[in-house]
């Protein structure tokens, strides 16, 4: 249930309101903008007496959330959120370009392609140092060595880190080193995992299921909202079609969709949906279209000698094309906004 404040209500009449949802056992969310106060309820709403609420005249409406999401819903939150990684902004349109291997397998290989990237106009480094294989015998990363080596890109090129964390064991371990942390998409139902990153103080990079709905994703996200983490970005990765041409299906309409129902940043990663590095650019080009507000793509030097994802690794001079040719279109789509 969320209570939307008429505007200029007295703060002493909202926080009554507040202590007398509190005492009937829900909790509450105030969402502040400039015009308009929101409190959001979660928990057991059963005991509200609808009629009371809505006889208080600065009350203005109360609306019944039919999601089953709550803090990420845009109902609670009509702001969209823009979250800050050194200065950098996420969300609300601010487009961002997450660029860097699959995963880092060596100085030589990660600085080259960090520098790269750096150069191309790219805002953040990816690299996974622990990678979630289908197979037990295919690489599975450098671990600790791979972070050092993430850390070592960043302190030369500035740019900030995003890299995946496996599970709970290693939690502490990455969090030392990533500037955001990256839940993948064979993990976005891992529970236990999702409340260990709402104690995170570090922003969560959630990829979408390989078979979730969006409502699943949202729910995931939730669960990092629920326990203490407000700083959500959503990646939406591709999802598993009938189709075999590529690797997964990329449903672009998930960024609509998303902006609709959430508050949180939504980016794609046209490198793991298409598994094709031909299909990349032009697919990337489609998600600054549809509203994306940012970008993760794989970039290799060597994609033909790539331990991972080398099939769907940009070499860096097409990385550097496609940075141009999305530069003008996120101007476009500034002045469209405008
Ligand atoms: C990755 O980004 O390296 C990755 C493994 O992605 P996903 O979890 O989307 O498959
Ligand atoms: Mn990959």
């Amino acid at each position: 249930m969320v209570i939307v404040m008429k505007p200029g209500s007295p703060e002493e009449m909202i926080q009554r309101i507040e202590r007398k949802m509190v005492s009937l056992g829900c909790e509450v969310h105030r969402s502040q903008g400039e015009n308009y106060c929101i409190l959001g309820l979660v928990g057991d709403t059963t005991g509200v007496d609808r009629s009371q609420i809505e006889a208080n005249e600065y009350v203005d409406k109360l609306l019944s959330v039919q999601h089953p999401f709550k803090l990420v819903s845009k109902h609670f939150h009509p702001q969209d959120t823009v979250i800050e990684v050194d200065g950098l902004k996420i969300g609300a349109g601010h487009m961002v370009v997450m660029a860097g291997p699959c995963s880092v397998e060596s100085e030589e290989q990660l600085m080259t392609i960090a520098r790269a990237v750096k150069e191309a106009g790219a805002n953040m480094l990816r690299g996974g140092a622990f990678k979630p294989r289908t197979s037990p015998y295919s690489f599975q990363g450098m671990e600790e060595e791979g972070l050092k080596l993430l850390k070592q890109a960043k302190e030369e090129t500035g740019m900030p880190i995003v890299t995946e964390v496996m599970g709970q064991d290693t939690f502490d371990l990455v969090e030392e080193y990533a500037d955001v942390l990256q839940i993948g998409a064979r993990n976005m139902q891992n529970f236990s995992l999702l409340k260990r990153c709402g104690k995170s103080n570090r922003p969560i990079l959630l990829k979408r299921g390989l078979s979730a709905t969006i409502e699943e994703l949202l729910m995931s996200a939730e669960y990092i909202l629920a326990n203490g983490n407000p700083n959500v970005i959503l990646c939406e990765r591709g999802i598993r079609t009938f189709e075999t041409y590529t690797r997964n299906t990329l449903d672009l309409s998930a960024v609509p969709m998303i902006k609709e129902l959430s508050h949180l940043p939504i980016i794609i990663d046209p490198s793991h949906a298409t598994g094709r590095w031909s299909m990349v650019e032009p697919l990337s080009k489609a998600a600054v279209a549809v509203g994306a507000d940012g970008l993760m793509i794989e970039v290799h030097h060597q994609p033909e000698r790539a331990f991972s994802d080398g099939g769907q690794s940009l070499k860096p001079q097409k990385f550097a094309r496609l940075m141009k040719s999305i530069e003008e279109l996120v101007a476009l789509r500034n002045v469209a906004c405008k």
